[in-house]
């Protein structure tokens, strides 16, 4: 579904990016993984046409996307800043998401009720966005990027403001939910176990360059290099 073809990004003298390929096949979850800095979002950004390469290629669903504008990709994007609007409800967010899958109101109205039901703020249509935590935001944010049901999710530390418990039970149902709608996935976070409970496969990024890709499993056993094992807390 999605192919990077040495995709390179520059801002002035860094590299974020440097020469990344990757594949990502229909319905996987693929969960990145690395420090700060490390080009993570870009990677997303790239992807998702909010930012240019300096050279390779993008492709999604066998097109490569060169000069392909965001809102033509197809790809749905959840921010670490979520970028809600401030000034509709909880309702309203949600379902902006909807309209460009043209849902009638009734369809409209359930699927908001049942997104909200799944990231634990039911009955919060009519909250205003402002009144909410910087946690339930983020569950606003997370509902409004599944809303579309788009065919690629990209996901930019989706649960990093959420306590241990909501994060574990919204990681399970995530995964079941991704499964079920057959959606494809590219999620960035921090922790580790998220991906790893989350992931079918990891990469985990270095300084804009792809360390190592794999299955959780092999990632976790077999670690390509130093980098890799020290980044997943192995100290020999
Ligand atoms: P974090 O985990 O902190 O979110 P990240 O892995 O997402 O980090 P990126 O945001 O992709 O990292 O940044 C990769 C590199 O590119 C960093 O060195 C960052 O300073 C640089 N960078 C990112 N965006 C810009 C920009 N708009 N202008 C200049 N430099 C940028
Ligand atoms: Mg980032």
């Amino acid at each position: 579904l999605l192919r990077l073809d040495g995709v390179t990004v520059r801002f002035r003298d860094r590299v974020a990016l440097d020469a990344v390929s990757l594949d990502v096949t229909e319905r996987q979850t693929v969960c990145v993984l690395g420090p700060s800095g490390s080009g993570k979002s870009t990677l997303l950004r790239v992807v998702a046409g909010l930012q240019a390469a300096d050279a390779g290629q993008v492709w999604l669903a066998g097109r490569d996307q060169a000069g392909v504008p965001a809102h033509r990709r197809g790809v749905g994007l959840m921010f670490q800043d979520h970028q809600l609007f401030p000034q509709r409800d909880v309702a309203g967010n949600v379902a902006f998401g909807l309209r460009m899958r043209r849902a009638g109101r009734g369809e409209a109205d359930r699927t908001v009720a049942e997104l909200l039901d799944l990231v634990g703020l039911p009955g919060a249509q009519r909250r205003a966005i402002t009144a909410l935590s910087g946690g339930e935001q983020q569950r606003v944010a997370l509902a409004r990027a599944l809303a579309p049901r788009p065919k690629l999710l990209m996901l930019d530390e989706p649960l990093g403001q959420l306590d241990r418990s909501l994060r574990e039970r919204l990681v399970v149902e995530l995964r079941q939910m991704f499964r079920q709608l057959g959606m494809t996935v590219l999620a960035v976070t921090h922790d580790q176990g998220e991906a790893f409970a989350l992931a079918d496969r990891v990469v985990v990024m270095r300084d804009g360059l792809i360390a190592q890709v794999g299955t959780p499993l092999e990632v976790w056993q077999r670690p390509a290099s130093e980098f890799v094992a020290r980044f997943l807390g192995f100290d020999n």
